[in-house]
C-alpha cells in the first residue's frame, strides 16, 4: 500500500490510535487519526512501538491488493461488530439469543455453542449491529492471531451469582491485548443469589473500573433469561460505537475476514465471511485465503439469500474452491485469472511462513485488518 490511516495501523498494532498521533507529533508530523501516512512514516512508528518490520516487495502489495487507503469522503458509517465472551454457562448464546428473539439455544446439542455464527440485530433506533458468537475466547485469540481484528467491541458476560472465572480473565486479557474496548454485560441478575456490585469490585482486580466507580468501562446489569437491561445493553453499545468512529467505503471491491467455513454436503464448501469494506456481489470472482471462487449465492443471518453485502454485514457465500480457515481474507478481484493468480500465491507464502518461524511482521499488519 501507498499510505494507511493512523487509525487503521494503530487497529493492525493492537495500539491506541491517540499513541500512534501522540508519537508522531513528537517525530514533527501533526495528524488526525483518519489521515493516511506514509509507508515510511508507518515503518517508523511500528519500530516506535517495538513491533518487528518486514519490507512488502511492491509486487507482493500488487498481487495482495490489500490495504488500499480510501479517500476520507468514501468513507461512511459502518456498523459495530460485537464479539460476546466470558465463561462457560454465564449465558453468552442465552444473551445472543435474547438479543435476536429467537431461540438458537434449544436448537444446539448441550447448549453448547458448536461454532461461531454472526447475525446482525437492529435497535429500537433504527441501529444495526453485527454478533459474532464465539465459544469462549479460543476463535478471537485465534483470528486474532491470524491478523484478522474484527471486533470492535467486546461484550463481557459475568454471571453475577458466580464471580469472574478462568475464562473471564482470559477473555479480559485477550481483549486487553487487542485493545478492544469492553463492556461488561452482569447476567442472571433475576436470580435472587445475584449480587452485581461484588462483581464490579472484583473487576477491580483486573483494572477493570467501570462508570459508577469512577471509571470508564461501561457496565450493565441484565437478565438473558427473564429479557431485562437489553436495551439498555444495545444503547452502550451504540454509545461505545459512537465513540470509535467506524466507517468503512461501501462503493469499492469487497474486502472480508472469513467468520467460519466448512464443507457442506450439496452445497459445496460454504464460508461465513463479515465483509469488512466495499460490497460483496452476486458474480464477484474472489480470493479468501488460498482458496478462489466467484459468489455463486449469498445467505444472511435469517436465512434468506441476498444479492449484496456492505460493510459490517456477516453472509454465508457459497461457490469457493476449497475450504478456507477462520480469519482468512476475502478480497473481491478483477477477474478468474487473476484470482488463481492470488490464491497461488497466498498458498506459496502460507507454505513459507510455516516453515519459517513468523514474527508480527509489517505485511501481516498490512494485509491483515481492513
Ligand atoms: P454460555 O455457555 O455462556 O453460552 O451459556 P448459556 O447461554 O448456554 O447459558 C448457561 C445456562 O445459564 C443455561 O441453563 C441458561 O438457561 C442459564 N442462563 C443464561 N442466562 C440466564 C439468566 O439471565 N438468568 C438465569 N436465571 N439463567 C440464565
Ligand atoms: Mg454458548
Amino acid at each position: 500500500p501507498e499510505s494507511i490511516t493512523v487509525q487503521e495501523l494503530a487497529n493492525r498494532m493492537a495500539e491506541k490510535g491517540a499513541d500512534l498521533v501522540k508519537a508522531l507529533f513528537k517525530m514533527g508530523t501533526a495528524v488526525t487519526l483518519n489521515q493516511p501516512i506514509d509507508q515510511d512514516t508507518a515503518e517508523l512508528l511500528v519500530e516506535e512501538f517495538g513491533h518487528r518490520i518486514q519490507r512488502v516487495s511492491d509486487a507482493d502489495v500488487e498481487i495482495g491488493m490489500e490495504g488500499e487507503v480510501d479517500a476520507p469522503e468514501t468513507l461512511k458509517a459502518r456498523p459495530p461488530v460485537v464479539t460476546i465472551m466470558g465463561h462457560v454457562d454465564h449465558g453468552k448464546t442465552s444473551l445472543l439469543d435474547a438479543l435476536r428473539g429467537t431461540n438458537v439455544v434449544s436448537g444446539e446439542s448441550g447448549g453448547i455453542t458448536q461454532h461461531i455464527g454472526a447475525y446482525q440485530v437492529k435497535t429500537k433506533g433504527g441501529d444495526t449491529i453485527t454478533f459474532l458468537d464465539t465459544p469462549g475466547h479460543e476463535a478471537f485469540s485465534e483470528m486474532r492471531a491470524r491478523g484478522a481484528n474484527v471486533t470492535d467491541i467486546v461484550i463481557l458476560v459475568v454471571a453475577a451469582d458466580d464471580g469472574l472465572m478462568p475464562q473471564t480473565i482470559e477473555a479480559i486479557n485477550h481483549t486487553k491485548a487487542a485493545g478492544v474496548p469492553m463492556i461488561v454485560a452482569i447476567n442472571k441478575v433475576d436470580k435472587p443469589e445475584a449480587n452485581p456490585q461484588r462483581i464490579r469490585e472484583r473487576l477491580l482486580e483486573h483494572e477493570i473500573v467501570v462508570e459508577d466507580m469512577g471509571g470508564e468501562t461501561q457496565d450493565v446489569e441484565v437478565s438473558a433469561l427473564k429479557r431485562t437491561g437489553l436495551d439498555d445493553l444495545l444503547d452502550k453499545i451504540m454509545l461505545q460505537a459512537e465513540l470509535l468512529e467506524l466507517t468503512a467505503n461501501p462503493d469499492r471491491a469487497a474486502e472480508g475476514n472469513v467468520v467460519e467455513a466448512q464443507l457442506d454436503k450439496g452445497r459445496g464448501a460454504v464460508a461465513t465471511v463479515l465483509v469488512r469494506k466495499g460490497t460483496l456481489k452476486i458474480g464477484d470472482t474472489f480470493v479468501i485465503g488460498s482458496e478462489s471462487g466467484k459468489v455463486r449465492a449469498m445467505i444472511n443471518d435469517k436465512g434468506q439469500n441476498v444479492k449484496t453485502a456492505g460493510p459490517s454485514t456477516p453472509v454465508e457465500v457459497l461457490g469457493l474452491s476449497g475450504v478456507p480457515m477462520a480469519g482468512d481474507q476475502l478480497t473481491v478481484v478483477e477477474n478468474e485469472a487473476r484470482a488463481r493468480e492470488v490464491a497461488a500465491y497466498r498458498q506459496e507464502q502460507a507454505t513459507k511462513k510455516r516453515t519459517t518461524a513468523a514474527p508480527t511482521s509489517f505485511e501481516h499488519m498490512f494485509s491483515a485488518l481492513n
